[in-house]
Protein backbone atom coordinates (compact mmCIF):
# COMPACT_ATOMS: atom_id res chain seq x y z
CA UNK A 1 0.00 0.00 0.00
CA UNK A 2 1.43 3.60 -0.84
CA UNK A 3 0.85 5.94 2.46
CA UNK A 4 -0.48 8.85 1.75
CA UNK A 5 -1.21 11.38 4.75
CA UNK A 6 -1.87 14.88 4.15
CA UNK A 7 -2.02 18.48 5.96
CA UNK A 8 -5.55 20.00 5.48
CA UNK A 9 -5.62 23.29 7.18
CA UNK A 10 -7.64 25.99 7.02
CA UNK A 11 -6.25 29.06 5.98
CA UNK A 12 -6.21 31.35 8.96
CA UNK A 13 -3.38 33.78 8.43
CA UNK A 14 -1.09 31.41 10.94
CA UNK A 15 0.35 28.02 11.80
CA UNK A 16 -1.27 26.92 14.66
CA UNK A 17 1.51 25.07 17.32
CA UNK A 18 -1.38 21.96 17.19
CA UNK A 19 -1.06 21.97 13.45
CA UNK A 20 2.47 22.12 13.09
CA UNK A 21 2.17 19.04 14.98
CA UNK A 22 -0.66 17.79 12.57
CA UNK A 23 1.48 18.64 9.88
CA UNK A 24 4.92 17.03 10.98
CA UNK A 25 3.29 13.64 12.29
CA UNK A 26 1.49 13.70 8.95
CA UNK A 27 5.00 13.97 7.07
CA UNK A 28 6.91 12.03 9.39
CA UNK A 29 4.46 8.79 8.78
CA UNK A 30 4.36 9.37 5.49
CA UNK A 31 8.14 9.71 4.84
CA UNK A 32 8.66 6.86 7.11
CA UNK A 33 6.36 4.39 4.71
CA UNK A 34 8.00 5.92 1.93
CA UNK A 35 4.73 7.28 1.55
CA UNK A 36 3.57 10.76 0.34
CA UNK A 37 2.16 13.56 2.02
CA UNK A 38 0.12 16.61 0.84
CA UNK A 39 -1.27 19.71 1.60
CA UNK A 40 -4.92 20.70 1.05
CA UNK A 41 -5.86 23.91 1.54
CA UNK A 42 -9.33 23.94 3.11
CA UNK A 43 -10.87 27.71 2.03
CA UNK A 44 -14.64 26.66 1.89
CA UNK A 45 -15.83 28.61 4.35
CA UNK A 46 -15.70 32.21 2.35
CA UNK A 47 -16.60 34.26 5.05
CA UNK A 48 -13.19 33.72 6.84
CA UNK A 49 -10.78 34.31 3.90
CA UNK A 50 -7.51 35.87 5.00
CA UNK A 51 -5.52 37.82 2.59
CA UNK A 52 -2.14 36.26 2.06
CA UNK A 53 -2.54 33.32 4.24
CA UNK A 54 -2.06 30.64 1.89
CA UNK A 55 1.05 31.71 0.80
CA UNK A 56 2.05 32.37 4.91
CA UNK A 57 0.84 28.89 5.39
CA UNK A 58 3.40 27.55 2.55
CA UNK A 59 6.18 29.77 3.46
CA UNK A 60 6.05 28.57 7.07
CA UNK A 61 5.79 24.91 6.27
CA UNK A 62 8.98 25.07 4.35
CA UNK A 63 10.61 27.51 6.83
CA UNK A 64 9.78 24.19 9.35
CA UNK A 65 11.09 21.41 6.55
CA UNK A 66 7.55 20.10 5.58
CA UNK A 67 6.98 20.79 2.24
CA UNK A 68 4.53 18.72 0.42
CA UNK A 69 5.69 16.68 -2.20
CA UNK A 70 3.28 17.96 -4.69
CA UNK A 71 1.40 21.05 -5.34
CA UNK A 72 -0.89 22.27 -2.77
CA UNK A 73 -4.64 21.05 -3.31
CA UNK A 74 -7.11 24.24 -2.94
CA UNK A 75 -10.78 23.36 -2.11
CA UNK A 76 -12.18 26.53 -3.53
CA UNK A 77 -10.83 25.71 -6.81
CA UNK A 78 -12.38 22.18 -6.59
CA UNK A 79 -15.87 23.16 -6.57
CA UNK A 80 -17.17 20.92 -9.27
CA UNK A 81 -16.23 17.62 -7.75
CA UNK A 82 -18.42 18.23 -4.62
CA UNK A 83 -21.59 19.52 -6.90
CA UNK A 84 -20.99 16.08 -8.70
CA UNK A 85 -20.55 13.88 -5.54
CA UNK A 86 -23.33 16.00 -3.89
CA UNK A 87 -25.85 15.19 -7.20
CA UNK A 88 -24.82 11.62 -6.69
CA UNK A 89 -26.08 11.21 -3.12
CA UNK A 90 -29.10 13.08 -3.96
CA UNK A 91 -29.96 10.99 -7.01
CA UNK A 92 -29.14 8.32 -4.29
CA UNK A 93 -31.76 9.12 -1.65
CA UNK A 94 -29.05 9.66 0.60
CA UNK A 95 -29.18 13.40 0.93
CA UNK A 96 -31.95 16.13 0.15
CA UNK A 97 -32.68 19.87 -0.77
CA UNK A 98 -33.63 21.90 2.49
CA UNK A 99 -34.95 25.26 1.69
CA UNK A 100 -35.13 26.41 5.75
CA UNK A 101 -35.01 30.12 6.02
CA UNK A 102 -32.19 31.18 8.68
CA UNK A 103 -34.94 32.38 11.32
CA UNK A 104 -36.30 28.87 10.82
CA UNK A 105 -33.51 27.08 11.81
CA UNK A 106 -32.62 29.45 14.44
CA UNK A 107 -36.25 29.51 16.17
CA UNK A 108 -35.92 25.38 15.78
CA UNK A 109 -32.33 25.39 18.21
CA UNK A 110 -33.79 27.71 20.42
CA UNK A 111 -36.62 25.27 20.93
CA UNK A 112 -34.08 22.76 21.44
CA UNK A 113 -31.89 24.32 23.54
CA UNK A 114 -34.95 25.27 25.83
CA UNK A 115 -36.23 21.88 25.60
CA UNK A 116 -32.83 20.15 26.53
CA UNK A 117 -33.33 17.85 23.37
CA UNK A 118 -30.38 17.67 21.37
CA UNK A 119 -29.81 19.84 18.55
CA UNK A 120 -30.76 18.55 15.16
CA UNK A 121 -32.78 19.49 12.16
CA UNK A 122 -35.88 18.52 11.79
CA UNK A 123 -36.23 16.90 8.58
CA UNK A 124 -38.96 19.41 7.72
CA UNK A 125 -37.82 19.37 3.93
CA UNK A 126 -37.81 15.99 3.69
CA UNK A 127 -41.26 15.82 2.90
CA UNK A 128 -41.30 18.19 0.29
CA UNK A 129 -42.97 16.64 -2.83
CA UNK A 130 -41.02 16.41 -6.06
CA UNK A 131 -43.25 19.12 -7.88
CA UNK A 132 -42.25 21.31 -4.74
CA UNK A 133 -38.76 20.90 -4.54
CA UNK A 134 -38.93 21.20 -8.84
CA UNK A 135 -40.86 24.69 -8.39
CA UNK A 136 -38.90 25.95 -5.47
CA UNK A 137 -35.36 25.49 -7.65
CA UNK A 138 -37.11 27.11 -10.41
CA UNK A 139 -37.53 30.17 -8.61
CA UNK A 140 -33.98 30.39 -7.62
CA UNK A 141 -35.33 29.64 -3.81
CA UNK A 142 -31.71 29.19 -1.68
CA UNK A 143 -31.16 25.73 -0.51
CA UNK A 144 -28.87 23.72 1.32
CA UNK A 145 -28.26 19.63 0.48
CA UNK A 146 -28.45 17.87 3.83
CA UNK A 147 -26.89 14.23 4.21
CA UNK A 148 -30.05 11.75 5.13
CA UNK A 149 -28.34 9.97 7.84
CA UNK A 150 -29.58 6.66 7.96
CA UNK A 151 -30.92 4.44 10.70
CA UNK A 152 -28.45 2.36 12.74
CA UNK A 153 -25.15 2.21 14.19
CA UNK A 154 -21.78 3.85 13.06
CA UNK A 155 -18.55 1.89 14.15
CA UNK A 156 -14.77 3.07 12.96
CA UNK A 157 -11.64 2.44 14.80
CA UNK A 158 -8.66 4.82 16.09
CA UNK A 159 -5.56 4.58 15.79
CA UNK A 160 -5.23 6.21 18.96
CA UNK A 161 -8.42 5.58 20.74
CA UNK A 162 -9.43 2.37 19.50
CA UNK A 163 -13.04 1.49 18.41
CA UNK A 164 -15.71 3.74 18.48
CA UNK A 165 -19.26 3.35 18.06
CA UNK A 166 -22.01 5.90 17.80
CA UNK A 167 -26.02 5.90 17.26
CA UNK A 168 -26.95 7.05 14.09
CA UNK A 169 -30.00 8.88 16.22
CA UNK A 170 -27.34 11.31 17.58
CA UNK A 171 -26.24 12.54 14.34
CA UNK A 172 -27.50 15.58 12.73
CA UNK A 173 -28.57 16.02 8.75
CA UNK A 174 -25.65 17.34 8.14
CA UNK A 175 -25.48 20.36 5.85
CA UNK A 176 -23.49 19.17 3.02
CA UNK A 177 -23.73 21.99 0.29
CA UNK A 178 -23.76 25.68 1.15
CA UNK A 179 -26.24 28.24 -0.25
CA UNK A 180 -22.94 29.95 -1.57
CA UNK A 181 -22.74 26.77 -3.62
CA UNK A 182 -19.36 25.41 -1.63
CA UNK A 183 -19.42 22.55 0.16
CA UNK A 184 -18.92 22.18 3.58
CA UNK A 185 -15.85 20.79 5.36
CA UNK A 186 -17.65 17.37 5.86
CA UNK A 187 -18.39 16.67 2.09
CA UNK A 188 -15.43 18.30 0.61
CA UNK A 189 -13.13 16.53 3.27
CA UNK A 190 -14.77 13.05 2.28
CA UNK A 191 -14.29 13.84 -1.33
CA UNK A 192 -10.97 14.91 -1.44
CA UNK A 193 -9.93 12.26 1.26
CA UNK A 194 -11.02 9.55 -0.95
CA UNK A 195 -9.94 11.43 -4.38
CA UNK A 196 -6.26 11.82 -2.96
CA UNK A 197 -6.12 8.71 -1.86
CA UNK A 198 -5.57 9.67 1.45
CA UNK A 199 -4.47 6.19 3.51
CA UNK A 200 -3.83 7.92 6.87
CA UNK A 201 -5.76 10.78 8.31
CA UNK A 202 -4.10 12.28 11.36
CA UNK A 203 -5.58 15.42 12.78
CA UNK A 204 -5.91 16.87 16.00
CA UNK A 205 -8.79 15.29 18.47
CA UNK A 206 -11.13 17.74 17.68
CA UNK A 207 -12.28 16.54 14.65
CA UNK A 208 -12.97 12.48 16.10
CA UNK A 209 -16.84 13.66 16.94
CA UNK A 210 -17.00 14.26 12.84
CA UNK A 211 -15.86 11.45 11.91
CA UNK A 212 -19.14 9.14 12.21
CA UNK A 213 -20.84 11.36 9.17
CA UNK A 214 -17.56 11.11 7.44
CA UNK A 215 -17.83 7.31 7.72
CA UNK A 216 -21.33 7.46 6.88
CA UNK A 217 -20.49 9.48 3.59
CA UNK A 218 -18.00 7.14 2.90
CA UNK A 219 -20.26 3.91 3.21
CA UNK A 220 -22.25 6.11 0.80
CA UNK A 221 -20.29 6.82 -1.76
CA UNK A 222 -18.59 3.25 -1.71
CA UNK A 223 -15.36 4.61 -0.61
CA UNK A 224 -12.37 2.61 1.30
CA UNK A 225 -12.31 3.89 4.72
CA UNK A 226 -8.93 5.29 5.39
CA UNK A 227 -7.03 5.09 8.54
CA UNK A 228 -7.92 7.89 11.01
CA UNK A 229 -5.65 8.93 14.25
CA UNK A 230 -6.66 12.09 16.13
CA UNK A 231 -3.88 13.27 18.36
CA UNK A 232 -4.57 14.41 21.56
CA UNK A 233 -5.19 18.34 22.63
CA UNK A 234 -2.19 20.49 23.40
CA UNK A 235 -3.16 21.78 26.70
CA UNK A 236 -1.89 24.64 29.18
CA UNK A 237 0.21 23.90 32.06
CA UNK A 238 -3.58 24.35 34.06
CA UNK A 239 -4.70 21.71 31.60
CA UNK A 240 -6.99 23.77 29.81
CA UNK A 241 -6.85 23.92 26.14
CA UNK A 242 -3.88 25.92 24.65
CA UNK A 243 -4.79 29.07 24.23
CA UNK A 244 -3.78 32.85 22.84
CA UNK A 245 -4.24 33.96 26.82
CA UNK A 246 -1.94 32.02 27.89
CA UNK A 247 1.13 32.21 25.46
CA UNK A 248 1.88 32.55 21.79
CA UNK A 249 -0.44 29.51 19.61
CA UNK A 250 1.09 30.65 16.36
CA UNK A 251 4.56 29.08 15.10
CA UNK A 252 5.30 32.60 13.33
CA UNK A 253 5.23 34.20 16.44
CA UNK A 254 7.69 31.35 18.29
CA UNK A 255 9.96 31.90 15.12
CA UNK A 256 9.64 35.97 15.32
CA UNK A 257 11.10 35.25 18.70
CA UNK A 258 13.91 33.45 18.04
CA UNK A 259 13.10 29.85 18.47
CA UNK A 260 14.85 27.92 15.60
CA UNK A 261 12.69 25.83 13.09
CA UNK A 262 14.61 22.58 14.33
CA UNK A 263 13.38 23.53 18.01
CA UNK A 264 10.15 24.00 17.27
CA UNK A 265 10.11 20.34 15.32
CA UNK A 266 11.61 18.50 18.16
CA UNK A 267 9.28 20.42 20.61
CA UNK A 268 6.12 19.79 19.01
CA UNK A 269 7.07 16.01 18.05
CA UNK A 270 7.01 15.47 21.86
CA UNK A 271 3.58 16.53 22.39
CA UNK A 272 2.02 13.20 23.01
CA UNK A 273 4.62 11.30 22.10
CA UNK A 274 7.98 9.69 22.82
CA UNK A 275 9.83 7.57 20.99
CA UNK A 276 12.06 6.42 23.22
CA UNK A 277 11.25 7.97 26.51
CA UNK A 278 15.10 8.24 27.09
CA UNK A 279 15.94 11.69 25.80
CA UNK A 280 13.95 14.58 24.82
CA UNK A 281 16.45 15.57 21.61
CA UNK A 282 16.45 14.03 18.38
CA UNK A 283 17.31 14.83 15.03
CA UNK A 284 14.47 14.83 12.16
CA UNK A 285 15.74 11.45 10.61
CA UNK A 286 15.52 10.06 13.73
CA UNK A 287 12.02 11.76 14.41
CA UNK A 288 10.99 9.76 10.92
CA UNK A 289 12.58 6.51 12.02
CA UNK A 290 11.18 6.31 15.15
CA UNK A 291 7.59 7.44 14.25
CA UNK A 292 4.84 4.79 15.17
CA UNK A 293 1.20 6.23 15.77
CA UNK A 294 0.43 3.11 17.94
CA UNK A 295 2.69 5.01 20.66
CA UNK A 296 0.44 8.23 20.81
CA UNK A 297 -0.88 9.13 23.90
CA UNK A 298 -4.50 9.19 24.61
CA UNK A 299 -4.23 12.19 27.12
CA UNK A 300 -3.64 15.83 26.88
CA UNK A 301 0.09 16.97 26.17
CA UNK A 302 0.79 20.14 28.38
CA UNK A 303 2.72 22.64 26.69
CA UNK A 304 5.95 23.20 28.75
CA UNK A 305 7.77 26.89 27.89
CA UNK A 306 10.22 25.93 30.12
CA UNK A 307 10.95 22.99 28.15
CA UNK A 308 10.83 25.23 25.04
CA UNK A 309 13.04 27.46 25.98
CA UNK A 310 15.38 24.74 27.60
CA UNK A 311 15.40 22.92 24.37
CA UNK A 312 16.23 25.92 21.89
CA UNK A 313 19.12 26.11 24.32
CA UNK A 314 20.19 23.07 23.54
CA UNK A 315 19.96 23.28 20.12
CA UNK A 316 22.06 27.24 20.14
CA UNK A 317 24.88 25.38 21.93
CA UNK A 318 25.32 23.04 18.70
CA UNK A 319 25.78 26.24 16.56
CA UNK A 320 29.37 27.69 15.84
CA UNK A 321 29.68 31.54 16.61
CA UNK A 322 29.56 32.53 13.02
CA UNK A 323 26.28 30.13 12.66
CA UNK A 324 24.15 32.25 15.47
CA UNK A 325 25.47 35.50 13.68
CA UNK A 326 23.39 34.60 10.93
CA UNK A 327 20.68 33.05 11.91
CA UNK A 328 20.46 36.20 14.29
CA UNK A 329 21.05 38.36 11.66
CA UNK A 330 17.69 39.55 11.31
CA UNK A 331 16.85 40.15 14.78
CA UNK A 332 20.37 41.92 15.16
CA UNK A 333 19.02 44.03 12.25
CA UNK A 334 15.96 44.61 13.79
CA UNK A 335 17.87 46.22 17.01
CA UNK A 336 19.65 48.21 14.75
CA UNK A 337 23.17 46.47 15.94
CA UNK A 338 26.07 46.79 13.86
CA UNK A 339 26.26 43.19 12.05
CA UNK A 340 29.91 43.15 10.87
CA UNK A 341 31.78 44.29 13.68
CA UNK A 342 34.50 42.46 15.69
CA UNK A 343 32.87 43.00 19.01
CA UNK A 344 29.43 41.82 18.52
CA UNK A 345 31.43 38.47 17.25
CA UNK A 346 32.79 38.67 20.60
CA UNK A 347 29.85 39.08 22.33
CA UNK A 348 28.50 36.15 20.77
CA UNK A 349 31.16 34.20 21.57
CA UNK A 350 30.77 35.01 25.33
CA UNK A 351 27.17 34.61 25.52
CA UNK A 352 26.46 32.30 23.25
CA UNK A 353 25.95 29.38 26.16
CA UNK A 354 23.38 31.34 28.04
CA UNK A 355 20.99 32.32 25.13
CA UNK A 356 17.71 30.98 25.08
CA UNK A 357 16.38 32.67 21.78
CA UNK A 358 18.42 34.52 18.85
CA UNK A 359 16.63 37.64 20.13
CA UNK A 360 18.49 37.07 23.29
CA UNK A 361 22.00 37.68 21.32
CA UNK A 362 20.04 41.35 19.99
CA UNK A 363 18.85 42.10 23.52
CA UNK A 364 22.20 41.07 25.06
CA UNK A 365 24.55 42.87 22.17
CA UNK A 366 22.26 46.17 22.88
CA UNK A 367 23.01 46.16 26.49
CA UNK A 368 26.69 45.79 26.14
CA UNK A 369 26.74 48.76 23.06
CA UNK A 370 24.78 51.23 26.10
CA UNK A 371 25.97 53.50 28.40
CA UNK A 372 25.37 51.96 31.42
CA UNK A 373 23.89 53.11 34.63
CA UNK A 374 24.23 51.62 38.06
CA UNK A 375 24.12 52.47 41.59
CA UNK A 376 27.99 53.09 42.55
CA UNK A 377 27.11 51.06 45.84
CA UNK A 378 27.27 47.85 43.09
CA UNK A 379 30.80 48.09 42.59
CA UNK A 380 32.01 47.72 46.26
CA UNK A 381 32.32 44.04 47.06
CA UNK A 382 30.35 42.57 50.25
CA UNK A 383 33.13 42.39 52.27
CA UNK A 384 35.27 45.61 51.15
CA UNK A 385 34.74 49.23 50.94
CA UNK A 386 34.53 52.29 48.79
CA UNK A 387 38.27 52.97 49.73
CA UNK A 388 39.30 49.64 49.07
CA UNK A 389 37.27 49.32 45.84
CA UNK A 390 38.76 52.65 44.43
CA UNK A 391 42.24 51.54 45.17
CA UNK A 392 41.74 48.32 42.72
CA UNK A 393 40.29 50.16 40.42
CA UNK A 394 42.90 52.42 39.82
CA UNK A 395 45.38 49.95 40.08
CA UNK A 396 43.57 48.04 37.35
CA UNK A 397 43.46 50.95 35.21
CA UNK A 398 47.30 51.46 35.87
CA UNK A 399 47.79 47.69 34.49
CA UNK A 400 45.24 47.59 31.72
CA UNK A 401 46.49 51.35 30.29
CA UNK A 402 49.70 49.57 30.62
CA UNK A 403 49.40 46.41 28.51
CA UNK A 404 49.83 45.75 25.23
CA UNK A 405 47.49 46.07 22.28
CA UNK A 406 47.79 42.51 21.71
CA UNK A 407 47.27 40.90 25.00
CA UNK A 408 43.68 41.80 24.59
CA UNK A 409 42.94 39.50 21.74
CA UNK A 410 44.05 37.12 24.49
CA UNK A 411 41.67 35.73 26.98
CA UNK A 412 44.34 33.62 29.23
CA UNK A 413 46.71 36.06 29.07
CA UNK A 414 44.56 39.24 30.56
CA UNK A 415 43.40 36.96 33.41
CA UNK A 416 47.32 35.61 34.13
CA UNK A 417 47.73 39.35 34.25
CA UNK A 418 45.49 40.14 36.95
CA UNK A 419 45.43 37.17 38.54
CA UNK A 420 49.43 38.22 39.02
CA UNK A 421 48.27 41.53 40.54
CA UNK A 422 46.02 39.85 43.07
CA UNK A 423 48.64 37.33 44.39
CA UNK A 424 51.59 39.57 44.26
CA UNK A 425 48.95 41.64 46.52
CA UNK A 426 48.21 38.72 48.61
CA UNK A 427 44.46 40.50 47.94
CA UNK A 428 41.50 38.04 47.88
CA UNK A 429 39.97 37.57 44.96
CA UNK A 430 36.77 39.25 45.74
CA UNK A 431 37.96 42.41 46.50
CA UNK A 432 40.03 42.47 42.63
CA UNK A 433 37.36 40.84 40.63
CA UNK A 434 34.13 42.18 42.39
CA UNK A 435 35.01 45.72 41.58
CA UNK A 436 36.36 44.84 37.87
CA UNK A 437 33.42 43.30 36.78
CA UNK A 438 30.55 45.00 38.22
CA UNK A 439 32.73 48.39 36.55
CA UNK A 440 32.83 46.67 33.30
CA UNK A 441 29.36 45.45 33.18
CA UNK A 442 27.21 47.75 35.35
CA UNK A 443 26.05 44.48 36.71
CA UNK A 444 25.38 42.48 39.73
CA UNK A 445 25.93 39.20 37.37
CA UNK A 446 27.52 39.05 34.31
CA UNK A 447 30.58 36.82 32.74
CA UNK A 448 33.53 37.05 34.19
CA UNK A 449 35.90 40.06 34.32
CA UNK A 450 38.77 38.50 31.98
CA UNK A 451 35.94 37.62 29.12
CA UNK A 452 34.44 41.21 29.34
CA UNK A 453 37.98 42.49 28.96
CA UNK A 454 38.51 40.56 26.46
CA UNK A 455 34.95 41.30 24.88
CA UNK A 456 35.20 45.59 25.04
CA UNK A 457 39.03 45.88 24.23
CA UNK A 458 41.38 47.93 25.57
CA UNK A 459 39.40 51.56 24.32
CA UNK A 460 36.13 50.52 25.99
CA UNK A 461 37.59 48.54 29.26
CA UNK A 462 39.63 51.59 29.81
CA UNK A 463 36.29 54.14 29.31
CA UNK A 464 34.26 51.41 31.46
CA UNK A 465 37.00 51.56 34.55
CA UNK A 466 37.15 55.54 34.57
CA UNK A 467 33.59 55.62 34.46
CA UNK A 468 33.56 53.62 37.67
CA UNK A 469 36.00 55.56 39.25
CA UNK A 470 34.38 59.07 38.66
CA UNK A 471 31.21 57.29 40.42
CA UNK A 472 33.19 55.96 43.51
CA UNK A 473 34.38 59.37 44.26
N1 LIG B 1 -9.67 22.08 7.79
C1 LIG B 1 -9.55 21.41 9.04
C2 LIG B 1 -8.73 22.29 9.95
O1 LIG B 1 -8.66 23.43 9.72
C3 LIG B 1 -8.86 20.08 8.84
C4 LIG B 1 -9.49 18.94 9.51
C5 LIG B 1 -8.96 17.65 8.90
O2 LIG B 1 -7.72 17.47 8.89
O3 LIG B 1 -9.73 16.87 8.42
O4 LIG B 1 -8.14 21.88 10.92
Amino acid sequence: MNVVTRFAPSPTGYLHVGGLRTALYSYLYAKQQKGTFLLRIEDTDQARLVEGAVEALISTLKTMGLPPDREPYIQSQRLGLYREHVQRLLDKGDAYYCFCSKERLTALREEQQAMKSPMKYDRMCLHLSKDEIASKLASNEPYVVRLLVPEGKTTFTDEIRGEITIENKEVDDQVLLKTDGFPTYHLAVVVDDNDMHVTHIIRGDEWISSVPKHVILYNMFGFAIPKFAHLPLILNPDKSKLSKRQGDVAVEDYLAKGYLPETLINFVALLGFNPTADREIYTFNELIELFDLSKINKSGAVFDHAKLDWMNGMYLRTKSTQEILTLAKPFLEKANVEINSAFLTRICEIEKDRLVTLQDLADRALEYLSAIEYDPAMLVWKKADVADARMHLHSLQTLLEGTLNETFDDRALLEASVKKYIEEGSYQNGNVLWPLRAALSGKEKSPNPFELIWMFGKEESLKRLSHALSLLK
